[in-house]
C-alpha cells in the first residue's frame, strides 16, 4: 500500500476561544463524530463564567484545554520578556485544573512560525516549568474565509503528511458551520484523527515523566 492510500494523521486544534456561539458548535460536531481535539483558549476569556463553563465542558468531553496566552496581543517574542512570561503564567493560573496535567502552551503569531513567537527568556521559563509547546503545520485561515476554508484544508493537511497539525478557530462561529465538511473531506482521504502532537511541531517538551523541576533543569 502506498501513495494516496497510505494512512496518515491529523491533530485537530481550535484556537482563540472559548466563544459563546462557536465553541458549542465545535463541541457538538466533535461529539457527534466521536473525535477528541485540543482547545487553545485565550486566558482572559475564562474570567467570564459562561465562557469558562464551555472550557469545562470541553474538558469533560475528553478534549485537552491549552494555554494560548492571556490576551492574544502582540506575539510574545516581540514583547519585553517579563511581559511575555506574565502572559503565559497568568493565563495558566486562570486555567487552573483545566490546564493540568498537560500544561500545553501555544503562542500566537498570525499563523506564521518564527522567532516572533517566543523569546529566549520565555523559552527557558517554559522548559523549566514543564510546559509542552505545541505549534502547527496547517493553517487554512478559516477566519479570513469562513465559507471557503474547507476547500484548502485537505491540500494543506496532505502537504503536511504523514502528520498534520490543523489550526482552526472556534472563535469564528461562521467558519465552524463548515467544520463537518472539512472533516468529511479529511476522513474520505484516509486521515486518522489523533489528539497528540508530532515532535516536529513540539519545540519544547518535558524530557521525561516523573522528573522534578530541579532534576529537569539538570538534564536540560
Ligand atoms: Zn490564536
Amino acid at each position: 500500500m502506498g501513495g494516496n492510500s497510505a494512512p496518515w494523521r491529523v491533530t485537530l486544534t481550535f484556537d482563540n476561544g472559548p466563544d459563546a456561539e462557536g465553541t458549542p458548535r465545535v463541541l457538538d460536531t466533535l461529539r457527534r463524530r466521536d473525535l477528541r481535539a485540543t482547545f487553545f483558549v485565550i486566558g482572559e476569556r475564562l474570567r467570564e463564567p459562561a465562557l469558562r463553563a464551555l472550557a469545562e465542558r470541553a474538558r469533560a468531553e475528553g478534549h485537552v484545554v491549552g494555554n494560548h496566552t492571556l490576551t492574544h496581543g502582540t506575539p510574545l517574542g516581540l514583547r519585553p520578556e517579563a511581559e511575555a512570561i506574565r502572559e503565559v503564567e497568568e493565563a495558566q493560573a486562570l486555567l487552573g485544573p483545566l490546564g493540568e496535567p498537560e500544561r500545553l502552551f501555544r503562542p500566537n503569531g498570525d499563523g506564521a512560525l518564527g522567532a516572533h513567537l517566543i523569546g529566549p527568556a520565555l523559552r527557558r521559563r517554559l522548559a523549566a516549568r514543564g510546559y509542552t509547546v505545541a505549534l502547527w503545520n496547517a493553517v487554512p485561515r478559516d477566519w479570513e474565509d469562513p465559507e471557503g476554508w474547507p476547500d484548502r484544508t485537505l491540500a494543506l493537511c496532505a502537504a503536511a503528511r504523514p502528520w498534520a497539525v490543523l489550526v482552526l478557530h472556534d472563535s469564528v462561529p461562521a467558519a465552524m458551520q463548515r467544520l463537518d465538511a472539512a472533516l468529511d473531506g479529511l476522513a474520505a482521504s484516509g486521515a486518522r484523527f489523533v489528539q497528540d502532537f508530532p515532535d516536529a511541531c513540539v519545540p519544547i517538551r518535558p524530557r521525561a515523566a516523573g522528573l522534578t523541576e530541579q532534576q529537569g533543569r539538570n538534564v536540560a
